[in-house]
């Protein structure tokens, strides 16, 4: 009860700035208009200064309140935003995380269980399925931290001299087993082998990982994956075409909102969360460069990013 008519103490309940606190600055705006009443009366009554100063001050009090009225929209835009985040969260955890959850109660159930006495094989392949699903959870919630740091503007980013090929030819040899496994041609084509960017090597690799998997995760068995980096004009382009599922045109101006998951992708392939290429658009676009891609239906799509072509040496 105490609390509500202490504005310090709710600001902090929301865990936003004194500056971006609704019940704060109402009692700032509250002051400001009893202050300008009273400053407006007293000029009337004694009658001090032309009328044109009194005007003035009129017009730069109502231009306050309206700075001010502008902020506090602002802050509930954001209260509004977090609110949204919070049942966005609410959803994809009860939908994401229960998956895998039941998956590995489940294991467990059959690996405890005195009924079933599960074979050496038998116990390798669960204890693999048990290592799958903890590590989709994980995955999951390293993407929901890395949303709420990149939402909540604590997203630093380095800039070194990075090699897009070095990084590329890395993630041949890590997606080998799993395009084999799948049954796709994975291919590496580089055009020019001194292409050089400014980026932070750990965040532009895991869009480029982002890309590679995609490609391979929506494209059938006996299809192609080809990563391509060149130089276009000042610019260096990595480049990931498939002949996957592709993208239903009404659904690809969503691809790179938080959590959007198009419907063929769904059918074909259950697992993940819609979060990668909502990542990746934010990483590149803070780092400098473009990001984008074409698609069509059944045939194919081809996801792009460049960023600006540094000197090497
Ligand atoms: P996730 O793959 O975990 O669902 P992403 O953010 O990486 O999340 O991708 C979002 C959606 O974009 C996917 O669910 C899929 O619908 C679509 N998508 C991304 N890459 C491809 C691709 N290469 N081919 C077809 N659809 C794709």
């Amino acid at each position: 009860m105490l609390e509500s008519l202490n504005p310090v103490a709710s600001c902090k309940k929301y865990g936003v700035s004194i500056w971006q606190c609704p019940q704060f600055l109402f009692v700032i705006i509250g002051l400001v208009i009893i202050i300008a009443i009273v400053i407006t009366y007293f000029l009337a009554v004694f009658r001090i200064g032309d009328p044109t100063i009194v005007s003035l001050l009129v017009l730069s009090v109502g231009a306050f309140s309206l700075a001010l009225n502008f902020i506090i929209t602002n802050s509930f835009e954001r209260m509004a935003e977090v609110s949204k985040l919070k049942s966005e969260f609410i959803h994809i955890v009860s939908h994401q995380l229960r998956a895998p959850l039941t998956n590995i109660n489940f294991t467990l159930d059959f690996l405890t269980s005195t009924k079933m006495v599960p074979t050496k094989e038998e116990q390798v392949e669960y204890q693999e399925i048990l290592r799958e699903n903890s590590l989709r959870m994980g995955d999951l919630i390293d993407n929901l931290l890395t949303v709420a740091r990149i939402e909540s503007g604590d997203f630093p980013l380095i800039k070194n001299k990075v090699s897009l090929e070095d990084i590329a030819q890395k993630l041949i040899v890590k997606f080998k087993p799993y395009s084999i496994a799948s049954n796709i041609k994975l291919m590496l084509l580089v055009a020019d082998h001194s292409l050089v960017v400014l980026a932070d090597p750990l965040w532009v690799e895991q869009v480029m990982e982002n890309f590679v998997d995609n490609a391979i995760k929506y494209t059938k068995g006996g299809g192609e994956v080809k990563i391509k980096i060149f130089r276009r004009n000042t610019a260096v382009f990595f480049e990931v075409q498939d002949d996957g599922v592709g993208i239903p045109p009404r659904e690809q101006k969503l691809i790179f909102e938080k959590f959007f998951r198009s419907a063929n992708a769904l059918k074909k392939q259950t697992e993940g969360t819609g979060l990668g290429l909502h990542i990746a658009k934010k990483i590149i676009e803070k780092l400098g460069g473009k990001i984008g891609f074409s698609s069509k239906e059944n045939k194919g799509s081809t996801f792009w990013f460049c960023l600006p072509i540094q000197k090497n040496g």
